[in-house]
């Protein structure tokens, strides 16, 4: 079984009105997204589609927890990834999908929704992914990785100081 058919949702034969359906997201699901800037997030999507006889809308609520190390000392930082999102869905000739609206061709008969997932969740994360002060790091790991780039700049002589050398 494709592991992201469970992020199909068939829409024929569903009845005008509001259908409710629960997606699960776990740290699995960014597995099969190599592109994916976010490695471990856990939570739910809430799905609401909103049936006519000539369109749908379909209504996403995305509550995840994001670990992530921090960017300056590594240690493990939580955020929320909390999005919602309307689509608008129509049918044509042929299959277009835009971001808020989508057009959905003869053939069609289930809306995937495992990209619009992913989007979602990444732009749903916070701009800096650090410790919001620098005095929250972990400062024996801070300390470490500033002496490791500081043997770094030991090997190349900065030119500077040469001249220096020589007044
Ligand atoms: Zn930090």
């Amino acid at each position: 079984m494709n592991p992201l058919a469970t992020y199909k949702i068939p829409f024929t034969g569903l009845k005008a009105g509001k259908h409710d359906f629960q997606l699960d997201v776990n740290q699995e699901f960014f597995t099969y997204f190599p592109e994916s800037e976010i490695d471990d997030a856990t939570g739910i999507v809430d799905v609401v589609l909103d049936c006519a006889d000539t369109n749908m809308v379909l209504h996403l609520t995305m509550n995840l927890k994001w670990k992530v190390p921090c960017g300056r000392c590594l240690e493990e930082l939580n955020y929320n990834l909390h999005r919602e999102d309307r689509i608008a869905i129509q049918y044509g000739e042929e299959t277009v999908i835009t971001e808020d609206l989508w057009i959905l061709g003869k053939n069609e008969i289930e809306l995937d929704l495992a990209q619009t997932i992913l989007e979602m969740s990444h732009i749903a994360r916070p701009t800096h992914q650090v410790h919001e002060n620098e005095s929250d790091c972990d400062q024996s790991m801070l300390g470490f990785i500033n002496n490791e780039s500081e043997e770094e700049s030991k090997k190349t002589t900065d030119p500077r100081w040469d001249a220096l050398k020589n007044l």
